[in-house]
This record gives structure tokens, C-alpha cells and sequence, in this order.
């Protein structure tokens, strides 16, 4: 087909964007994203947002080869004694070309040059990836600063273990992989990592736009700030408790404010009128030594849904039922989830917590469910979430009453997923403990399986 047909297609029928959802970036794709949008399903929307995504990544990643050709020449120049390289490098003159070319300070230009040098000599899979629109500048920029500094070799092994999903998966939950991945690999690397930045602790001051200013403390050890996090927060909860009328975070940051400026605990609570409160310990969670769930299972039954919905999506763009696909793809996971009922009560009357039986004869689930739960959810279950799970509610996906306290209704949300999931058009089912499958108003899915790769796969 060439450009002009496409062209003439995309302005005469809009409807004909259906279906080219896959279309690879490049000069086409760019023809068919200039139509207009009014004929567009809402699924066709989605689909060219998908899309300009992919594209804006082939566009980024030609500029990254441009920069890094540009380095290239220049590395070269310098190390044939080119005398203009006397007072500045060949990589400094890359970078004041760069800045001024497009108009960013040095440090993005710096920033821009390493990117583009990375990716050209260290990171090639990383790369094309990216060129290919099938990941974003994010997430390349994600994979490169968690690969810079590895000894030779070991880039590419980390790219090739985390190229496949990475599409599926937001940056957070690539960001998590690429760790365990490196801390496998290369555990020293991420050691030394962490003194470097411990040792460039700091407290920082932004200005920002709205005219107030952020104040940072940055590099610190973990366990270290997330005490003072808890400490401050338990106090805060306790006045919030007492009556005090601020919302929770405003107290946190008024009480942090006064502990900085010296005044002790007691006082800093006192500062607000009400009685101080001893902060209550904070139990340690042990991560725990609950047995996960038989993966597999969950991973085949996973795929097994996704390339049932495919088919019920391709049937429905064939005969032209996209605006039943809601109802449609609602229907297949109801029935998906009432086939596995004989074979889910068996599972889990072998495997769960409480031996013998499937649920627990309460509302609230036992420590033991809890752990469990937790333990196969690090986060709350939608995709995109990266709040901590034992942060989060456990939500019964079929509502306690119709639904029971069991490992096969039970997943981790946070408050704002939980209102998600009762927004209208919004369905959540768990056809199997552990795999949770979402369903969008315009009748996409997201299948949430296990934690290890957590992405499942967006439809
Ligand atoms: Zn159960
Ligand atoms: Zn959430």
C-alpha cells in the first residue's frame, strides 16, 4: 500500500483507523495518526493514544542515533589529533552543540549524549525497543540508569531478561525487576551503588511553580527514613485521632517542619493544641516464610484467559460488535470464573491457610490469609499501582456475603483502586487465587497474574 492510499483512507473514512492498532511506527503510522477522531470508537481512541506513543518513541529513538552519530564523529576527530579538540573534548563539544540545537540546558544535553552513547554501544536490544515503539523514553531511561556502571556484558544479559515484558509493565514495576535481576547478577555493583549514593546525602530546596517550596532529604538509608516516615506518621494519625481537624499529610509535613527546626516530639504535637501521644511501635514484617502459590498454574491460566478475550475482541471487530465488547468480555470471565469453581474450592482446600477448608468464617481474614495474600501481591492489583501491599486494604473481589474471606477472593487494593473498581463500567474478577483479570468501560482487559512479573497483559 502506499502512503497516498493510506492517506486518503485515513481522510475520507475514519472508521478505517479499527484494527490498525498494530501498525508499526514510522512514516505510515504518522499518515494514519493525522486523521480525525470523531468517528472513532472509544476503543479506537485508546488505540491511537497506544499508537502516538509508539510513534513519539520511534521519534525519540532517531533522535538518541542522531546524537550518539554525532558523538561518534566527534570521539573520532579527537583521537586523531584534531587541534581544535585542544580546549574542549570531543565529548564537552558534543554537549554545547546538542544544548544549543535543541534548546535544553547542558545538563539535559549531558544527560541526552550519555543516553544516546549508552544505548548505542551498551544497550542495542534496549535500542531497537525503543525504536520500535515498544517501549518509551521512560522506560529506556529506567533500563539505562539501572545498567549503568555493570561490568561488560552484563547490560545486555539484564536487557535481554526484562526486554520481554517490559511493554506491560510501568516503569515502578520495571524498575523492581531490573533490581532483583541485578541483585542476582551482580550483587557487589548494586552494594557499591548505594554508599555512592548514601554519600552524596543532601537536603535539597526547590522552588516550585505554585509559588510554595519543597524541602528534600535525599540518600538516606532505607529502614532509617522509613522510621522516621512511620514515627511521624503515628503521631500524626494519633492527633488526627484526638480531633485535630488538618488532613493526615498536612499534619505530617507541620509536625516534620517543627522537628527541624529543633522543637522535641512532645512539643511538636503540643504545637497543635492537642495532648502528645507516645508513637505506637511498629511491628517488623518479616517477608514472609508463607509458601507462595503454585505459579504455574496461575501463568497458564493467565495466557489461557488472554487468548480467549483476543478471540472474543477479534470476533467482535469481524462482525462489527465493538460497542458490545463491554458485555462481551464481561461474559467471557464470568464464565471463565464459574467453569474454575470445582477446581478452585479443591485447590484451595489443599493449599490454604486454614487446612482443610476453603474460607474463613469471618469478614476479616486470619494473620496467616493476610501474610499470604500480601506475600503474593507485593502491591496493590492494579496494573499500574505501586502502593505497598500491606499498605493497601485487602478487598474482597466478590463482595463479603455473596463473596467469602478466602486466598480465591481476596487481593490487595489501595483506596484509590478500591473506588476504581466500583466506578461504573469497572469490573474486577479473580477466576483463580492470585490472577485477577480487570475489565475497562470500553471493554479492555488487564490480566494481573503473579508478583514476580506482575505486568499480566494489557488488551
Ligand atoms: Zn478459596
Ligand atoms: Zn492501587
Amino acid at each position: 500500500m502506499t502512503a497516498l492510499t493510506v492517506a486518503e483512507d485515513v481522510h475520507t473514512e475514519i472508521g478505517e483507523w479499527e484494527g490498525r492498532g498494530w501498525f508499526p511506527p514510522g512514516p505510515q503510522l504518522a499518515i494514519c495518526l493525522s486523521g480525525g477522531l470523531d468517528g472513532l470508537s472509544d476503543t479506537g481512541l485508546l488505540e491511537v493514544a497506544a499508537a502516538a506513543r509508539r510513534q513519539t518513541s520511534w521519534a525519540q529513538a532517531r533522535e538518541l542515533a542522531a546524537v550518539a552519530e554525532l558523538s561518534r564523529r566527534r570521539a573520532a576527530d579527537e583521537a586523531e589529533g584534531d587541534p581544535d579538540y585542544r580546549i574542549l573534548s570531543g565529548y564537552e563539544s558534543v554537549v554545547e552543540e546538542v544544548a544549543a540545537a535543541l534548546t535544553v540546558t547542558g545538563d539535559a544535553a549531558a544527560t541526552l549524549v550519555h543516553l544516546a552513547g549508552r544505548l548505542a554501544d551498551d544497550l542495542p536490544a534496549t535500542r531497537e525497543a525503543l525504536e520500535t515503539g515498544r517501549i518509551d523514553l521512560s522506560k529506556t531511561r529506567v533500563i539505562s540508569d539501572l545498567t549503568d556502571g555493570l561490568p561488560d556484558g552484563l547490560p545486555e544479559r539484564v536487557e535481554a531478561a526484562v526486554l520481554e515484558r517490559a511493554p506491560d509493565q510501568t516503569t515502578g514495576q520495571l524498575r523492581r525487576r531490573i533490581r532483583r535481576i541485578v541483585q542476582k547478577l551482580a550483587p557487589e555493583q548494586l552494594e557499591e551503588r548505594k554508599r555512592e549514593a548514601a554519600r552524596r546525602r543532601d537536603l535539597q530546596v526547590w522552588d516550585t511553580p505554585d509559588g510554595t517550596t519543597d524541602l528534600t532529604l535525599t540518600g538516606l538509608e532505607t529502614t532509617e527514613a522509613h522510621a522516621i516516615f512511620n514515627k511521624i506518621s503515628a503521631v500524626a494519625r494519633a492527633l488526627k485521632t484526638d480531633g485535630d481537624l488538618r488532613p493526615l499529610h498536612a499534619i505530617r509535613a507541620d509536625l516534620a517542619k517543627e522537628l527541624l527546626q529543633g522543637t522535641s516530639y512532645p512539643e511538636a504535637a503540643h504545637a497543635s493544641g492537642v495532648q502528645p501521644v507516645e508513637p505506637p511501635r511498629v511491628p517488623a514484617v518479616t517477608p514472609s516464610t508463607v509458601a507462595l502459590p503454585d505459579t504455574t498454574i496461575v501463568e497458564t491460566l493467565a495466557k489461557m484467559a488472554d487468548q480467549r478475550l483476543s478471540k472474543v475482541l477479534a470476533h467482535a471487530r469481524a462482525t462489527g460488535r465493538t460497542n458490545a465488547l463491554p458485555f462481551l468480555i464481561n461474559r467471557a470471565v464470568r464464565d471463565m470464573h464459574d467453569q474454575l469453581r470445582g477446581l478452585r474450592e479443591t485447590w484451595c482446600q489443599a493449599t490454604g491457610p486454614t487446612p482443610g477448608r476453603h474460607g474463613h468464617n469471618a469478614y476479616r481474614p486470619p494473620a496467616a490469609m493476610r501474610r499470604l495474600i500480601e506475600a503474593r501481591h507485593e502491591t496493590c492489583v492494579f496494573p499500574t499501582c505501586n502502593r505497598r501491599s500491606n499498605r493497601c486494604d485487602l478487598d474482597h473481589t466478590v463482595p463479603w456475603g455473596q463473596g467469602i474471606t478466602c486466598q480465591c477472593n481476596l487481593a490487595p487494593l489501595c483506596r484509590r483502586h478500591h473506588r476504581t473498581k466500583q466506578s461504573p463500567g469497572w469490573t474486577l474478577i479473580q477466576p483463580w487465587p492470585g490472577l485477577l483479570i480487570w475489565i475497562t468501560p470500553s471493554g479492555l482487559w488487564h490480566i494481573t497474574a503473579r508478583e514476580e512479573d506482575r505486568t499480566g497483559f494489557w488488551r
